[in-house]
């Protein structure tokens, strides 16, 4: 069994391709839910609604959120109707974060609500929310402190960062499941995730990093050189005083991390590293990348 650490683009890049070499069944995937939200009276779980997507078949995998061939009338009316909806929800989206907030609201936790609607939704293989606790990344600016989905959609990222918060009311500790899938995998993969707001939760919550230490942890970076592949992971390492690169990122993960992987045009040296062509601009590059990491001896 693979046990992957995901946020919602990187990492499910490396899963795509890795369901090319191991069976759907054999995959788990344990999730950040520090970027959920409700919004317009329905649950949004972005980094799990890619991985519901991904493994149901639905994924835009142009944009690595939603569904593909969505429409957008109600997001469209509800603007129409002055509703601050500042992300892009579509019809078919909002279904499944409608559904989710029903079974929330009916007292299932986020664990439970995820596999529910991935049974309904065929899928073979585990997804675990990182918590069933509530976990939020706030971003402080100059002048408010806001949900980092407000930063990054509503503002695309503009606003000068001054601190990165994490809410976390009652813990967090690790969702049900989650450190059984850690310690009963072969391997641990952290893909190329945002350092910062995807894996950085997930590690923060209680038992993850002692059940890291005792497995074998490959980790790949999400930056070549002094740039992520995409995204605000720069102006987030940046805020956490962190240079944009696989060293810091590598620093973060040193503790429990037994192979850590760099794209082949990376210019950063880390010592020890395992050089792949980590730049997943196809299924076929996903599923190659994917290929050579399961093929790693422990
Ligand atoms: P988010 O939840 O949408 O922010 O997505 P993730 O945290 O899962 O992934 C975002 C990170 O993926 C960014 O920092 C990118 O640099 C990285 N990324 C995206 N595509 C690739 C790729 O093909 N190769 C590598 N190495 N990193 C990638």
């Amino acid at each position: 069994m693979i046990t992957f650490l995901s946020g919602g683009t990187g990492t499910p890049k490396l899963v795509r391709g890795a369901r090319r070499h191991v069976p759907d069944h054999a995959i788990t995937v344990i999730v950040n839910t520090a970027e959920d939200l409700w919004i317009s009276g329905s649950h949004l779980s972005p980094d799990i609604d890619t991985l519901l997507y991904l493994f149901s078949g639905d994924l835009n995998t142009d944009t690595w959120w939603g569904m593909k061939g969505d429409s957008f009338q109600t997001h469209q009316e509800l603007i129409r109707l002055g509703v601050d909806e500042y992300i892009g929800i579509g019809d078919r989206d909002r279904a499944l974060h409608i559904a989710r907030g029903e079974l929330l609201r009916k007292g299932f936790s986020l664990t439970e609500a995820t596999q529910i609607l991935s049974s309904r939704m065929g899928i073979e293989a585990s997804i675990l929310p990182m918590t069933d606790e509530e976990v939020t990344t706030l971003i402080r600016t100059d002048t408010s402190t806001i949900h980092f989905q407000e930063y990054w959609v509503k503002h695309r990222g503009t606003l000068p960062i001054r601190e990165i918060l994490r809410y976390a009311p009652t813990g967090p500790s690790a969702g049900a499941g989650v450190i059984k899938a850690i310690q009963s995998a072969d391997r641990v993969i952290i893909g190329p995730s945002n350092p910062i707001t995807s894996i950085l939760p997930i590690l923060e919550c209680s038992g993850v990093i002692p059940a890291l230490v005792d497995s074998f942890v490959i980790a790949v970076s999400p930056f070549i050189g002094n740039a992520p592949v995409s995204g605000p992971a720069a102006a987030l390492m940046h805020a956490r005083g962190l240079s944009p690169d696989s060293a810091s990122t590598f620093s973060l993960y040193k503790d429990f991390c037994d192979l850590f992987v760099q794209d082949i045009r990376d210019p950063v040296t880390v010592s020890g590293s395992f050089r792949c062509d980590t730049l997943m601009t196809d299924e076929g590059k996903s599923a190659a990348l994917a290929e050579a990491l399961i093929k790693t001896i422990k």
